[in-house]
């Protein structure tokens, strides 16, 4: 059970007011908020013991090694990969993938294909635009349905002996559809491509266990799941990680350098050129337990709650319709009223106190699909309470009334 009252004071920034009333944050899926023992965890950071890791023999320097390892280890057991090793430390999502598409150039060939769905974030799909720019692979699309889900008979269509590499979101961003990623991982298997699951908007709600999945690669950002901004991890399995080539060249990830001829480090190091966000990286091991305490089980079924409710009561507003009505969600709704723009609805209930997103979601092809310019979504955490969404649903009433 979450306990609703204890956890909103764990969040400094949620006890305050915005244009002079009290904030509703619901704009999760673009980034949550941190709880005070992760703010903590910095500010202790650089209090006492910030120091470069690996590298002295000091004191401090040991300290901040110590616990930088420390919570590559929790991040290894959190998502239950194999190794340590596995488990790179990054700058977020998008720095994960393009390291995996960067990776790739070197081991597709003219003509070979690689699977995307409908339903991603732009960072799953430019860098691999790119990689078949660079490679002349030719970029496939699952295709989705109005409810907002992958048209699996489609996918079985698109898989073939030219399939290298297939790419999907665990849960959609714009929509919160939960993605079937185990019988994607599965099918792709079965013809021998590899697949990279992003796991940005997914892992603040389900834990997942990526050796039960046997996925090659997945990714995500701490900044979504209570951590800091600016980290993440890129998971492969080790014999992925060793074929790929570096991504960065510099520091700490070489074995040996001379002007003829430079070694690279072993896994992880190989993947982690320069000096990491150590502060970040720690507060990011301090999240998962903070979650983990909380309970994956009590956070979706709480947040389930919340979707079912908040889905109730805003389809009483007239005109208002929810884009993505899969049976498998997370606590997203993505909306419109009427023809009214959602730019305009987004400024109102702002001056309300309500933080919600409005726009394409960096999910332009979604969009594009529904044939909209964008959508409000309004997109919950365990710390959001049933009062925030009456609040939410009595200001879009207001903004109803001034813009039609
Ligand atoms: C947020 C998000 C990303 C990008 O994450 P960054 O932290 O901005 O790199 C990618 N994919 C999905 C599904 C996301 O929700």
């Amino acid at each position: 059970m979450i306990d609703i009252k204890k956890v909103r004071a764990d969040f400094p920034i949620l006890n305050q007011k915005v244009n002079g009333k009290p904030l509703v944050y619901l704009d999760n899926a673009a980034t949550n908020q941190k709880p005070q023992v992760v703010i903590d965890s910095i500010v202790n950071y650089y209090s006492t013991f910030n120091a470069n890791i690996h590298r002295g023999v000091h004191t401090l320097s040991q300290l901040a090694t110590n616990a930088y390892e420390e919570a590559r280890i929790k991040l290894q057991h959190h998502f239950n990969a194999k190794k340590s090793y596995e488990i790179i430390l990054t700058a977020g999502t998008t720095h994960s993938i393009n390291i995996v598409a960067t990776g790739f150039t070197s081991l597709l060939n003219e003509g070979d294909e690689i699977i995307v769905s409908a339903l991603e974030h732009h960072s799953n799909i430019v860098p691999w635009q790119m990689l078949c720019e660079r490679t002349g692979a030719i970029l496939k699309v699952i295709p989705m349905n109005l409810e907002g889900e992958l048209v699996m008979s489609e996918y079985d269509k698109l898989l073939s002996i030219k399939t290298k590499l297939v790419f999907v979101n665990h849960v959609s961003n714009a929509l919160g559809t939960i993605n079937p990623i185990k019988e994607i991982i599965d099918k792709a298997h079965n013809i021998g491509a590899a697949v990279l699951i992003d796991g940005a908007q997914s892992c603040p709600h389900i834990k997942p266990d990526l050796q039960a999945l046997d996925v090659d690669f997945y990714v995500a950002s701490a900044h979504k799941i209570c951590g800091p901004t600016g980290v993440g991890i890129l998971y492969g399995k080790e014999e992925w990680l060793n074929k790929l080539p570096p991504y960065q060249g510099g520091g700490e990830m070489i074995k040996k350098v001379t002007f003829e001829k430079t070694t690279y480090a072993d896994l992880p190091h190989k993947f982690e050129a320069g000096t990491p966000n150590i502060a970040g990286v720690i507060a990011f091991g301090v999240a998962i337990d903070y979650m983990n305490e909380l309970g994956f089980d009590n956070i979706a079924s709480y947040e389930n709650e919340l979707l079912q409710y908040a889905t109730k009561k805003l389809l009483q507003i007239e005109g208002l319709k929810i884009y993505g009505t899969s049976q498998h969600k997370t606590a997203v709704i993505s909306f419109n009223i009427g023809e009214i723009h959602p730019y305009d609805i987004g400024t109102i209930i702002d001056k309300l106190g309500i933080a919600v997103r409005t726009g394409h979601h960096c999910a332009q092809p979604i969009m594009d699909f529904y044939k909209i310019p964008g959508t409000i979504r309004a997109s919950f955490s365990f710390y959001n309470t049933f009062e925030e969404i009456d609040l939410l649903y009595d200001a879009l009433v207001k903004a109803k009334s001034m813009l039609c």
